[in-house]
């Protein structure tokens, strides 16, 4: 059947009855209302907002607004699938069509796309640019043309998807329709990137800050991997949160550990059968207080905004994939945590890994400066959040939010000992690995040391104010800090870096924090209180309002389970505690509680009322 080529008749409603009708949001966050208007205005837009921001707003309001439809190409089946779920139950017709859903399913999305009635239509960019699906959109009028985590349409950067590639046609397969690209992480390149290949450079920029200030951020050295990881996330209190590993085996064994300890905990990772992982990540996304173990393959879809930390138990790979992963924290704006175990070993995997990978020699040198970015976070002496900022070209001095700026750390002249260890790399021939190196400096008479002869080396045994354990810290921050590199190709053997010979000849100094080397006693203590503050300031209530919250939060898990949806869906707790604060007693008190619109009126304020009612008398 041939559309005619009619804008939908239905009148253009205003941006902001839009927001307050549908969302049932008073206000715009900042910038929002700039990209809206653009969009508006018919011009092109790059859009590059931190997570939790309220990007999706950004084109679901101007395609409300116009009305007609729009096409949002979307990554991942279960990113899109969460944003039709909670758009529909906002009274929004969102449809999407895609390889998880049912023939019959798909087909009658497409009916209601040519219909007229669909709004917003989600796809994956394999499925959009079929020449099917475009000679069939190109007879309907689009009214916009989003597409969503457009990062991964840049070649260089990490989270490259060769099915992005293609979406560089769409501003000539679809001239005068207005695009706009979304996305929470893009350094300089990354951002220009998008723009020459999407819109032939044609485009707006809006660069909000990348900051996350609601996100603390810590580091702390491996020392007693299972240990610490227990202990970290025993100080969240039970609240939700993800616990990233690198291998597939490992995060069975650290959800078992966490299981063994109390903690309801489930892993993930892309080797489980399908069936148990998608149960797995169901529970997670509509339980409360579940912890998931997973590997990187998790967490890209995931939109659950109330996860209250992320803990990584591996050097992630570079700057950009970290702060995309710590992002997934606090994205309702509430306090949540980022932190990190890191030790020598992860920084020799990650420099193998760039290594092996089949990529040019040119993505391998930015590739590695990437991950040299990451190390300089991790071993930052000043404020950690100024570090992560920095590498997105902003400044920042102090942020209070962080382990850095909240315990200051020491640091000491750490030349001479720098240079012991130089020393040792060197005239051992620069193909040790770091425990024999420490063998050399404390005098240990190994079979190895033996062998080589190295206890004749004037460097045996002059290391005695350190133990082996600091040590290996000293030459972790050397490393970090490019006065030794690791030998990938050897077998994570210590070479001299590109400033070790500067610092050898004594032409630069080493700064090291020894308080990293010696852990001062007591401080996991006041760790654990600060976690347990932070749960306690997101449901800031009399003590009468917050069992209120109770009820309802198990009025909305009902609902939810009833709808089969994740109960944020239904609403976010930020509804709910605005509910338990202002107690309505009628639907016109109810239509004021944050995030209620028109459809959340009709469908949920009866039963969400009564249990108000009961709870007053
Ligand atoms: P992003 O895609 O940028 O990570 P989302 O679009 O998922 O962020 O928005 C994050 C949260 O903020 C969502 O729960 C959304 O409903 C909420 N939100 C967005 N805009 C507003 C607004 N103007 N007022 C209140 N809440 C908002
Ligand atoms: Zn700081």
């Amino acid at each position: 059947m041939q559309q005619t080529a009619q804008p939908s008749p239905e009148i253009k409603q205003d941006k902001s009855r839009v927001l307050s009708g549908i969302f049932g949001f008073d206000t715009f966050r900042p910038g929002q209302e700039e990209v809206i208007d653009c969009l508006l205005d018919g011009d092109n837009a790059l859009v590059v907002m931190p997570t939790g921001a309220g990007k999706s707003l950004c084109f679901q309001v101007p395609a409300l607004a116009r009305g007609g439809l729009s096409v949002v190409v979307s990554p991942l089946v279960a990113l899109m699938q969460d944003q039709v779920t909670a758009l529909r139950l906002a009274g929004v017709a969102a449809k999407t069509i895609n390889s998880s859903r049912s023939r019959e399913q798909n087909v009658e999305a497409w009916r209601s796309v040519q219909a007229g009635e669909c709004r917003l239509l989600y796809m994956a960019p394999e499925r959009l640019m079929t020449e099917r699906m475009i000679t069939a959109l190109q007879r309907i009028p689009l009214s916009f043309l989003i597409v969503d985590e457009a990062h991964c349409i840049s070649q260089w950067g990490p989270s490259f998807r060769p099915e992005y590639a293609d979406l560089k046609r769409l501003g000539e397969l679809f001239p005068g329709v207005p695009l706009a690209a979304f996305t929470a992480t893009a350094d300089e390149m990354t951002r220009a990137e998008i723009v020459e290949k999407l819109f032939a450079g044609q485009a707006r920029s809006f660069i909000a800050g990348f900051d996350r200030p609601n996100i603390r951020l810590s580091v702390e050295m491996k020392r007693d991997l299972k240990r610490q990881a227990l202990s970290f996330v025993k100080s969240q209190d039970g609240a939700p949160g993800i616990v990233y590993c690198l291998s597939r085996a490992k995060t069975e064994r650290t959800a078992q550990h966490l299981n063994d300890n109390g903690i309801l905990a489930l892993p993930y990772h892309a080797g489980m059968d399908k069936r148990e992982r998608d149960e797995n990540q169901n529970r997670f996304m509509t339980e409360d207080g579940m912890v998931m173990v997973a590997t990187i393959a998790f967490g890209m879809g995931i939109d659950k905004p109330d996860l209250r930390f992320v803990l990584h138990t591996d050097l992630p790979g570079n700057i950009e994939a970290y702060y995309q992963e710590l992002g997934r924290a606090g994205r309702d704006g509430q306090p949540a945590q980022a932190h990190m175990l890191y030790g020598l070993d992860d920084i020799r995997m990650r420099r193998m890994f760039i290594e092996e990978d089949e990529g040019a020699e040119d993505r391998k040198r930015r590739d590695h400066k990437r991950l040299d970015a990451l190390l300089g976070y991790c071993e930052s002496p000043v404020c950690r959040r100024g570090a992560l900022l920095a590498y997105f070209g902003e400044t920042l001095d102090n942020c209070g939010n962080c382990d850095v700026c909240l315990d200051p750390m020491e640091t000491a002249d750490g030349t001479e000992a720098g240079q012991k260890v130089l020393s040792a790399v060197s005239r051992t021939g620069q193909i040790f690995g770091a425990a024999h190196i420490i063998d050399v400096l404390s005098g240990s008479l190994t079979e190895k040391v033996e062998k080589f002869s190295h206890d004749a080396l004037p460097t045996f045994g002059v290391g005695g104010e350190f133990s082996k354990a600091e040590w290996r810290s000293l030459i972790r921050q050397l490393v970090a800090g490019g006065f030794l590199a690791i030998d990938i190709e050897g077998h994570g053997g210590l070479r001299l870096g590109e400033k070790g010979g500067a610092l050898l000849k004594g032409e630069v100094d080493f700064t090291y924090r020894p308080d990293r080397v010696r852990p001062r006693a007591g401080k996991e203590k006041k760790k654990t209180a600060t976690a347990a503050t932070a749960t306690r300031v997101i449901e800031d209530l009399s003590a009468p309002d917050a069992q209120l919250l109770t009820r309802l939060k198990a009025l909305r898990s009902d609902l939810a389970k009833q709808k089969g949806v994740p109960a944020f869906v239904i609403f976010h707790d930020k509804s709910l505690i605005d509910m338990a604060r202002r107690r309505p007693a009628s639907q016109a008190d109810f239509a004021h509680v944050h995030g209620v619109g028109e459809a959340k009126l009709e469908a949920f304020s009866e039963a969400f009322l009564s249990v108000i009612s009961e709870v007053g008398e």
